[in-house]
């Protein structure tokens, strides 16, 4: 088995196997309930226990693909990408009017695009 993710957020872990699932990839979630928990003491050393998810190492390569799409998702979520541009409109060549893209001809003096 080998750790592919790693969050505070177990929801984050829960959605991520949920996409390995869909993938066809088995996964486990280590320190499930680390979020609650905190601190783990190893060896002497406390650390943050956030919760894990594990796959088989055959499942790796095909698994870390899955983590980037998901790793991409959480980016694009708390930085939306700006909405495209409106659709272009055209300059009637006859008239000179601005022409919504959706037209063909001039709602003006019905001149071909
Ligand atoms: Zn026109």
């Amino acid at each position: 088995m080998i750790k592919i993710f790693s969050s505070p957020y177990i929801a984050e872990c829960d959605q991520l196997r949920m996409l390995l699932e869909l993938a066809g990839i088995r996964s486990d979630i280590r320190n499930e309930f680390g979020h609650s928990i905190g601190l783990v003491i190893t060896g002497g050393v406390a650390e943050f226990a956030a919760p894990e998810v594990w796959v088989d190492d055959s499942d790796h390569a095909d698994a870390m693909q899955v983590v980037q799409t998901f790793m991409r998702s959480l980016r694009d979520a708390l930085n939306p990408t700006p909405e495209p541009p409106a659709r272009d409109e055209w300059h009637c060549t006859h008239c000179g009017e601005t022409v919504d893209a959706a037209l063909h001809t001039c709602w003006n003096c019905d001149a071909p695009r």
